[in-house]
C-alpha cells in the first residue's frame, strides 16, 4: 500500500519461536492459543495465503488486519478485511496495523508485521482530490464563512 510505513518485521521473532517449537523448549499447546475471537476473525476478515501453516502443515495460514488509531473511534481494535485498508487510508491521517498470521486448523498464531497507513504520508498533491484538496482546509474555512454570510444575509 502507498501510504505504508514505519514498518516493523516480526520474522525473526517468529524463526526463533519456530526454533524452540522443533527443539521441544516450548510447547505446541503454548503457541497454537488462538483465541475464539483471533479465530473468528480469520474466518471474516482474514487474507487467505498460499503459506502453510509451519507447525501442523495441515492448513494454510490466514492473515488478520487489526487496526488501531485514535481517528477510527468504535472501530479501533477491529479486524479488516484487507481491501478495506487502502479506502481506510485515504480517508483517515494515521492509523496502526497489526498484521497476526493464523492457522485455522492447529490454532498456531503470531504477530507478523506492524505498519502505518494513512493519508498523512501522502504529499500535498497525491492527496485524493490533488492539488485542490490541498487547499481545502482554508477553501472549507472560507465556505463557512461564505455560507454564514448568506445566513446573515437572509434574516
Ligand atoms: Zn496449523
Amino acid at each position: 500500500m502507498r501510504t505504508q510505513r514505519q514498518v516493523v518485521d516480526y520474522s525473526l521473532q517468529r524463526r526463533a519461536l519456530l526454533r524452540d517449537l522443533h527443539n521441544g523448549k516450548i510447547g505446541t499447546l503454548e503457541v497454537c492459543d488462538a483465541s475464539p475471537y483471533l479465530k473468528n476473525a480469520a474466518r471474516f476478515h482474514g487474507e487467505p495465503t498460499d503459506e502453510r501453516c509451519p507447525v501442523c502443515r495441515r492448513d494454510n495460514l490466514t492473515l488478520v488486519h487489526y487496526i488501531y488509531g485514535d481517528e477510527l473511534k468504535q472501530s479501533a481494535g477491529q479486524a479488516r478485511k484487507l481491501a478495506e485498508l487502502p479506502v481506510l487510508a485515504m480517508t483517515l491521517r494515521e492509523f496502526q496495523v497489526f498484521v497476526v498470521e493464523v492457522c485455522q486448523t492447529c490454532a498456531w498464531n503470531h504477530l507478523t508485521e506492524q505498519f502505518l497507513l494513512g493519508r498523512d504520508a501522502l504529499t500535498p498533491d497525491e492527496r485524493p482530490g490533488g492539488a485542490l484538496a490541498a487547499s481545502s482546509a482554508s477553501g472549507r474555512h472560507r465556505e463557512t464563512g461564505s455560507s454564514s454570510l448568506r445566513r446573515e444575509g437572509r434574516q
